[in-house]
C-alpha cells in the first residue's frame, strides 16, 4: 500500500553532502505492524519524514494506494505522525488537544466531539478529559499523543521511537497497547526503533536497516531464524559466528565441515556460494553441551552465568580459542553439574544454523 522505491536523500551539497538513504525500496502493506529498525544514525526518521511530507526524496519515489504522493504537502497527505517528544499543548486540556488537530482540519462541531470521546475511551483516557495535560503522567501524555494523532483517521500512522522516553514497566505496557490499537483500527502503522525486542515482539514485519540502508525485509522468525547477513545477525539477537567450509548445497540446505573437521547441515539462501569459506550463524539457545567427545565441537567451559531464567555457557573451542555461548533454560532447583575447566562437547541440531551472505 505504501511503495517506497529507489529512494535516496542526501543532506547537503558538495564535500559536505552526506547520503541519509541509498536506493530503499519497501513496500508497507495496508493494516500491517511494519517496524523500521537500526540504530542510531541509520535513517529511519529521515524515511519517516519523506513519507509524511516534511522532506522531499533526493531521488525515487514514494506512492501511496498507488499514487505518487510527490508534490501533496504534509496536510494533504492521508497519514499522520506520533513524535518521540509528545509535543502537546500544556495549557490544554486532554480532550482540547485530541481535538485540535481536526478542529484545525475544519471539521464539524458535532463531529469533533463525538470523535474526541471516541478516542479518548480507544486509548482509556476518557477519566481525564477536562484535566491540564501539564497534570497527567508520561505514559498519559503518550495515550494522548496517539489520540490526537489517531483523530483525523489517517490510513498511516508513522511512530518515531514513540515510547524511548518511557521507563520499562511503562513501555512493556504500551507495547501491548500499541498492538491493541493497531488491531483495533486497522490503520497501517510504521513504527520505528532501535529496540530488538520491541521490534521482535510487536510487529508484522521488520524492515532492519544500517548507514542508510534496509538489510533485510522479513517478519520477526524470518529475521531471527534465518539472517541474511553479519549485521542482521549481530544486531538482533545474540549469535555465535563459526567459520565453515563449504561442501555443497541443494536449494536451501547446506553440508559444511567446521574448523574440527566434523560435517553439519545449515540453511543457505539460493544466493550462497556452494563452495569456499563461509560464516556460520548459530543462535545461543539452538546448541547444546554434550559430554566431552561427543557433538560436533569440543572446547573448555570457560564462563557460567546465571540470569534467572536461563544460564549462558561460554566454551572456548579446541584449536585456535574461538568462544561459542550456549544458552539454556533453567527449570527450578535443577543444577546441571558443571564447572569452569569443564572440557565438554557440543551438539547442534539438524540443521546448525544460517549461512550468512558475505
Ligand atoms: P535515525 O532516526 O535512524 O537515528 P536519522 O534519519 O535521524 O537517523 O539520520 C540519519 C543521518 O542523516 C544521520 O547521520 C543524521 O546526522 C543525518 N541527518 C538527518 N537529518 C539531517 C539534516 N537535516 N541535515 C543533515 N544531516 C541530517
Ligand atoms: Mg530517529
Amino acid at each position: 500500500m505504501i511503495e517506497i522505491q529507489d529512494v535516496t536523500k542526501v543532506f547537503g551539497s558538495g564535500e559536505g553532502a552526506f547520503r541519509a538513504l541509498d536506493e530503499v525500496s519497501v513496500t508497507i502493506r495496508e493494516n500491517e505492524f511494519f517496524t523500521l529498525l537500526g540504530p542510531s544514525g541509520c535513517g529511519k526518521t529521515t524515511l519517516l519524514r519523506l513519507i509524511a511530507g516534511f522532506e522531499g526524496p533526493t531521488g525515487g519515489q514514494i506512492l501511496l494506494g498507488g499514487e505518487d504522493l510527490s508534490g501533496q504537502p504534509p496536510y494533504r497527505r492521508p497519514v499522520n505522525t506520533v513524535f518521540q517528544s509528545y509535543a502537546l499543548f500544556p495549557h490544554m486540556t486532554v480532550a482540547e488537544n485530541v481535538g485540535f488537530g481536526i478542529k484545525m482540519l475544519g471539521r464539524p462541531k458535532s463531529e469533533i466531539s463525538g470523535t474526541v470521546s471516541e478516542m479518548l475511551e480507544l486509548v482509556r483516557m476518557s477519566h481525564l478529559a477536562d484535566r491540564q495535560t501539564s497534570q497527567i503522567s508520561g505514559g498519559q501524555q503518550q495515550r494522548v499523543a496517539l489520540a490526537r494523532a489517531l483523530a483525523p483517521r489517517p490510513k498511516v500512522l508513522l511512530l518515531d521511537e514513540p515510547l524511548s522516553a518511557l521507563d520499562f514497566k511503562l513501555r512493556k505496557e504500551m507495547q501491548l497497547e500499541l498492538k491493541r490499537l493497531q488491531s483495533e483500527t486497522g490503520i497501517t502503522f510504521v513504527f520505528v526503533t532501535h529496540d530488538q525486542e520491541e521490534a521482535l515482539t510487536m510487529s508484522d514485519r521488520v524492515a532492519v536497516m544500517s548507514d542508510g540502508e534496509i538489510r533485510q525485509i522479513g517478519t520477526p522468525r524470518e529475521i531471527y531464524d534465518h539472517p541474511a547477513e553479519r549485521f542482521v545477525a549481530d544486531f538482533i539477537g545474540d549469535t555465535n559466528f563459526l567459520k565453515a567450509e563449504m561442501l555443497g548445497r541443494e536449494g536451501e540446505s547446506a553440508r559444511l565441515r567446521l574448523a574440527s573437521g566434523q560435517e553439519v547441515h545449515a540453511r543457505a539462501s539460493e544466493a550462497t556460494a556452494s563452495s569456499g569459506t563461509v560464516t556460520l550463524a548459530i543462535r545461543p539457545e539452538h546448541a547444546d553441551l554434550a559430554p566431552e567427545g561427543e557433538g560436533v565441537l569440543g572446547g573448555t567451559l570457560e564462563d557460567i552465568v546465571y540470569f534467572g531464567t536461563d544460564t549462558h555457557y561460554h566454551v572456548a573451542l579446541d584449536g585456535g580459542g574461538e568462544r561459542f555461548v550456549l544458552r539454556k533454560q533453567n527449570q527450578p532447583d535443577e543444577d546441571r553439574g558443571y564447572q569452569r575447566g569443564d572440557r565438554v562437547g557440543i551438539r547442534l541440531g539438524r540443521s546448525a544454523g544460517q549461512v550468512l551472505r558475505d
